[in-house]
């Protein structure tokens, strides 16, 4: 085994992760193979250390944040070595772009992808946008290199069984796009996407490509009318490409639709002259064509569905696309300079509901009255609704709203995360989602697989000693 490294100056710099939530490491292991990985693995089992695997530490509720004991770095396990097979540490971004190059797509687009790693992308099963098309990162994996707590090398894909002895918890995931708690998988590969660094080291992946289109169309569309944009929504998504499942003939077929709520685009106006002043609402919607933009479909479409269609903001090509990335920019952007202003952290939601849910969880977010932003997903019915309290009080207030909205999104047939995940933030959450009996499930696997729990301590489940206590 490498000597770990110890020097505190170096091991500062991998104590939090995008949370902002403090940890303590005693050492640092930065190991170059599955087998190094093993050796800690096994070592740091024999000696019941905890053990926190960080990769490019994007998230966003503390997952990668140690508790003390060890850190196992991915970042020297760096390698492409085919198109279709790269190392965990790999930064998504970058490999996403050597697959492009080759005309190619590896479809998982977390906002993120240009900070954080395809190791950390498997391990939370992140999502992006193109997820309403393309699923999240999961179907897109073929088979992993994994390394066991207890120091074993796994190779895993789809035909690779579960150990018969291993305990299953016995539940169902609710119906919508989520990244909350073990998958009930029924293969080796299934359950080692999303366990957050707690059933083990994912040290290689072999991943699905596919054809990149031949063109996207892009484009902003302003509505002044709450019910128009939903109603929009339902009619772009209505026979489109979703996950395992073709475009009906004839469909829109957008293959991103993405939600600004209006302090979102209060946001924008301060920063790009696009907005109507009437505009209540937007929707940035990608449309992947063999092409030939689908121009004139699109926009009968939004006359008819009653978008402001004068003002709709178009890109056909690379340049316009840039622009209109510059409006997606300036809302995660504002809102960080928000916070900094504000000196208190942002308490942002990740909830998915049933579509039929949307109108109603939109309308709690509407209800609450604090300083807010709202944007996401709504293709999958996943917004981000981020307060932005200024006071320690209204922290505490937000917090309370947020576990008030996470019940109602449970009530409603949805998803405590439907891409962050857990980590130790949201545990309470998952257990007010999954109940007691899936809970003991998820904690009797981890136990038969990590007696002492030393991996991914306090993700997901509390382990036996846990100071982190959860957040929300
Ligand atoms: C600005 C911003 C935007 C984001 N946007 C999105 C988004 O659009 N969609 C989305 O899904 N997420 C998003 N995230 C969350 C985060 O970026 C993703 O979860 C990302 O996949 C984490 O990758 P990472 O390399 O940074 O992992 P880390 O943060 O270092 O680790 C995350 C977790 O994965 C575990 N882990 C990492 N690598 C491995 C491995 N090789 N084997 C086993 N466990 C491992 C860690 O132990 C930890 O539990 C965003 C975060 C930020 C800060």
């Amino acid at each position: 085994m490498q000597p770990p490294i110890t020097d505190p100056a170096v091991l500062a710099g991998y104590l939090t992760d995008a949370s902002n939530v403090p940890g303590r490491a005693d050492a640092l292991f930065r190991p170059r193979s599955a087998e190094e990985v093993a050796e800690v693995l096994a070592a740091a089992t024999a000696q019941g250390v905890p053990v926190t695997v960080t990769a490019r530490r994007t998230s966003t509720t503390a997952a990668a944040v140690p508790r003390g004991g060890w850190l196992l770095s991915t970042e020297r396990l760096c390698t492409v070595h085919a198109l279709d097979d790269a190392d965990a540490g790999v930064l998504l971004g970058e490999y996403q772009a050597q697959v492009a190059a080759a005309g190619r797509l590896f479809p998982p687009d977390p906002t993120s992808r240009h900070d954080c790693s395809l190791g950390g992308a498997i391990a939370c099963n992140a999502s992006g946008a193109r997820s309403f098309r393309y699923g999240p990162t999961r179907p897109w994996v073929r088979a992993v290199d994994v390394v066991l707590p207890d120091g074993r090398i796994l190779h895993a894909d789809r035909d690779t069984p579960i150990p018969a002895d291993w305990p299953l918890p016995a539940w169902t995931e609710p119906g919508v796009k989520t990244a909350a708690g073990y998958f009930p998988a029924d293969n080796l590969l299934d359950l080692m996407i999303g366990q957050e660094g707690t059933l083990g080291v994912i040290t290689r992946a072999w991943l699905r490509l596919t054809d990149a289109p031949a063109g996207v169309l892009s484009l902003i569309a302003f509505f002044d009318d709450a019910d128009a944009l939903r109603a929009f929504v339902r009619r772009a998504r209505d026979g489109a490409r979703r996950p395992g499942r073709l475009a009906r003939p004839g469909a829109l077929d957008p293959a991103a639709i993405e939600y600004y709520g209006p302090h979102a685009l209060d946001m924008v106006r301060a920063r790009v002259p696009d907005v109507p002043a009437a505009a209540i609402g937007a929707l940035f919607i990608e449309i992947e064509h063999d092409g030939e933009p689908p121009l004139d479909r699109w926009w009968d479409a939004l006359v008819d569905g009653g978008a402001l269609a004068d003002d709709t903001v178009v890109a056909e090509d690379e340049r316009g696309r840039e622009r209109l990335l510059a409006v997606r920019h300036a809302i995660p952007a504002g809102v960080n300079e928000r916070v900094v202003h504000n000196g208190m952290p942002k308490v942002g939601t990740d909830f998915a509901v049933p579509d039929d849910a949307l109108a109603p969880m939109m309308a709690a977010y509407d209800a609450v009255d604090m300083d807010k932003i709202c944007f996401g997903h709504i293709g999958d019915n996943h917004l981000h609704l981020n307060l932005l309290p200024r006071t320690a009080d209204e922290l505490a207030r937000a917090k309370a709203i947020y576990r008030q909205l996470a019940l109602q999104a449970v009530a409603l047939g949805g998803t405590v995360s439907a891409e962050h995940g857990i980590g130790k933030l949201k545990r309470a959450l998952l257990a007010d989602m999954v109940g007691p009996d899936a809970l003991a499930g998820f904690q009797a696997l981890k136990r038969h697989l990590d007696p002492g729990f030393v991996l991914g301590r306090g993700n997901i489940l509390a382990g036996p000693v846990d100071d982190a206590a959860p957040n929300y």
